[in-house]
């Protein structure tokens, strides 16, 4: 077979995702990987974020990993020298072996685990070290669980942040409640000393105390003092007021409180779907209005400032409407930990809905796949898009924290977890656990490395109370060159010849893929024989013009488990994803800043304006009048007026792309494919601005991504366009 023909069959397969001949071999049963991840065979040996040790007690260091607390523990116990040196090298096995115990399934605390750790690395070490570090796990300056990064992590480590967020507000909402019993106690005890009541004898003997109850006669004293003593120095609506204050401050039940006298437990705060969140809030907004009422009455009278002809009026009106973000602030956040698996369930459909009431909810999404092969070709969202975007269509709600991040991520960003914790108002953490049920080659921190690397599931936060513009709001965290397209990284291998090449290779969507058991028909494996010029890599080959792809088969380098190194093509299906991943990771770039297309149009547009001016000038000096007013004339006709609403009404659909203008809502997805061939509209609404400057690939692209389906992409304008048979049939559903 001639080279031709054998790159026939790789570029049939990457047109139609089917192997024809034995020229390819198939991906399943090859364990493979991306080459980049060969060396990260096996995470016990490498010190990295996790486990972490989830902190008990009430400081903001709530976690601390565990490489963090083996350096801190090793500097204060190994001395300089080689002793010191000797005594490093074990206590670094003895975090390797903390590893392998949790990775082989052990749990507890980490002291508990330590001296396990300790107990089998005993034989190995000297006798001295041995005991140094045992002795070093009963003097560990912090204590808690200690986790690895598998599924169940982002709920325990979210719910740890915010029980310490908690603690800390409870200890605020202590003290002021405190402080107002304490001060509406003395001014009822003081009362009741000068009182008619205050001055019989047996309350004398009770102030006088029993040490010198002998000494005294009470009943002659109380004739003597109890002349003059008013029944009550308190007015009997100050006495009701502040006797309702002291109970409702008393009988509170969101929060703690150790002196209480009634066995009621605290409220509950912590939930696993929104729906009974919601519930809860809503059912306990009349006992909110009730506190938030008596903290008032009891900060007034504690101050003396309580004026009956102002402030009666304005308490019997008193409802949840004269509730404040402060006043909602003294009360604990509604935890909302959504169960994997649940995030479809009815009991969570009102997700949105409840972030954008503004309610003090916090709730954890986990998103468990990125990967939703179904929906491949059929003309809804493109593959793999799905729960990658929940976080920015909250942010594009507004108003509230959002953090998306995946799992691997979460020790990184948890000053960032704390703070969205900590804000008022609402907060949504999307976290990508790294185990998509289990079908990831991949142990779940790698996977969750990988998204996060290869642009599936970048990290960002977004803090509406952070500031008014983009750059204080939005951060695109640390993810890896975030000026590039996908991160690169060198890497080493040996050619035929034994001898070391070096390449840079980028991560990217199509390698995140390949870790994924369930999609491995997305690829096949090229022989060495058969590889060619034509084959690109996959960054290579999406950063080239559509036109300049035909000919051309993209490919990511694998290795198999002998280390191998593999060139696997991908089909035309992922490629399509490939770009899509992209196109997010571009909008997300413009929110941080880069590459910022609204920056680069004011550019063009100013320098336009500028030009226009200048030329302006120039006709005005030359012809006078009529030469100006010709200028102006072009000017008022522009060649393409967007459509008002109206007429994007009334169009009819036809062979010509269009969009239903009217029911637009903005979302800027078709714009940020290419924004000089979609516009807005003086409503902010899209129109086509100019149809030939973009391709029909572009169209189609944005009528599948189009949150409402309002774009109807037509017949394609260049027959020659490539890929147009698929571009047609996946311009079906909305033509
Ligand atoms: S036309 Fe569709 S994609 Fe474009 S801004 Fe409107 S809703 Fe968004």
């Amino acid at each position: 077979m001639d080279m031709a023909a054998k790159f026939q069959d790789q570029l049939v397969f990457h047109m139609t995702g089917k192997r024809a001949g034995d020229g390819l071999s198939p991906v399943d049963g090859a364990d493979l990987r991306p080459a980049l991840l060969a060396r990260y065979r096996d995470l016990t040996q490498l010190r990295y974020d996790y486990p972490v040790v989830l902190v008990e007690g009430d400081g903001d260091d709530y976690a601390l990993s565990l490489s963090a607390l083996v350096n801190r523990t090793l500097a204060e116990v190994a001395p300089r020298g080689i002793e010191g040196e000797r005594l490093r090298r074990h206590g670094l096995r003895l975090e390797r072996e903390l590893r392998m115990l949790l990775a082989h399934g052990a749990a507890g605390r980490v002291s508990e685990l330590w001296k396990a750790a300790a107990a089998r690395i005993a034989g190995d070490a000297d006798g001295n070290s041995a005991e140094v570090l045992a002795r070093a796990g009963d003097s560990l300056t912090v204590d808690g669980a200690l986790v690895d990064c598998d599924a169940a992590l982002p709920a325990r480590l979210l719910a740890h942040a915010w029980r310490n967020v908690q603690r800390g507000k409870a200890q605020r909402f202590r003290a002021l409640v405190d402080q107002l019993v304490r001060k509406l106690t003395d001014i009822r005890r003081a009362a009741f000393v000068n009182s008619e009541a205050g001055r019989r004898p047996e309350a004398l003997r009770a102030a006088v105390g029993a040490g010198h109850a002998d000494v005294f006669d009470f009943v002659a004293m109380s004739r003597l003092v109890a002349r003059h003593a008013p029944k009550d120095e308190l007015p009997a609506a100050r006495r009701d007021r502040i006797e309702w204050a002291l109970s409702v401050l008393r009988a509170q039940r969101f929060y703690p409180d150790p002196a209480a006298s009634n066995d009621a437990p605290p409220l509950a705060f912590e939930f696993d779907n929104c729906a009974a969140a919601v519930e809860a809030y809503r059912a306990r907004l009349p006992q909110v209005v009730e506190l938030v009422k008596a903290l008032a009455i009891a900060e007034l009278e504690a101050a003396g400032a309580y004026v009956e002809a102002d402030h009666d009026p304005f308490f019997e009106r008193y409802d949840e409407s004269a509730l404040t973000a402060d006043d909602l602030a003294l009360f604990p956040d509604y935890l909302v930990c959504i169960p994997r698996g649940r995030n479809d369930a009815p009991e969570n459909a009102s997700l949105m809905e409840m972030l954008s009431s503004g309610l003090p909810v916090k709730v954890l999404v986990q998103v468990d796949d990125l990967i939703d092969e179904a929906s491949i070709g059929t003309g809804h969202f493109a593959f793999g898009v799905r729960s990658a975007r929940l976080a920015t269509t909250a942010m594009g709600l507004g108003g509230m924290f959002v953090l998306q991040s995946p799992s691997s991520n979460l020790y990184a960003l948890r000053e960032r977890v704390r703070r969205g914790l900590a804000c008022r108002g609402p907060a949504l953490f999307a976290v990508y656990d790294g185990d998509p049920n289990a079908s990831s080659a991949l142990p779940p921190y790698l996977a969750a490395a990988a998204a996060m690397e290869s642009r599936a599931f970048p990290a960002f936060t977004y803090d509406a109370s952070a500031g008014g513009n983009w750059a204080a709001r939005f951060s695109l965290e640390n993810n890896r060159d975030p000026d590039a397209d996908w991160t690169v990284e060198s890497f080493e291998f040996a050619d035929d010849a034994l001898q070391r090449v070096r390449e840079r290779i980028a991560f990217t969507y199509a390698d995140f893929v390949l870790c994924d058991r369930r999609h491995t028909a997305h690829f096949a494996v090229v022989p060495r024989d058969r590889w060619n010029a034509a084959m690109l890599p996959v960054s290579d080959w999406l950063a080239r013009p559509d036109g300049e792809t035909t000919d051309r088969v993209p490919y990511v380098w694998a290795v198999d488990t002998d280390d191998r190194l593999h060139r696997v093509i991908v089909d035309a299906r992922l490629m399509q994803a490939a770009r899509r991943a992209l196109l997010l990771w571009h909008r997300l770039q413009e929110h941080g800043g880069i590459h910022n297309s609204h920056a680069e149009q004011l550019l063009t547009r100013e320098r336009a304006a500028w030009e226009a001016q200048k030329q302006q000038e120039l006709d005005s000096v030359r012809q006078a009048g009529k030469a100006a007013a010709t200028v102006e004339a072009e000017a008022a006709a522009p060649a393409a007026a967007p459509p008002t609403n109206e007429a994007a009404v009334e169009r009819a659909p036809s062979d010509e792309a269009w969009i239903e203008t009217a029911r637009c809502p903005s979302c800027g997805e078709c714009r940020n494919i290419n924004d000089r061939m979609f516009g807005y509209n003086e409503n902010k609404q899209a129109y086509i601005k100019d149809i030939d400057a973009g391709t029909y690939r572009q169209l189609v692209e944005a009528a599948e991504a189009c949150q409402v389906a309002i774009i109807h992409p037509g017949k394609p304008r260049n027959p020659n366009e490539p890929g147009l048979a698929e571009l047609l049939e996946r311009a079906k559903p909305f033509l």
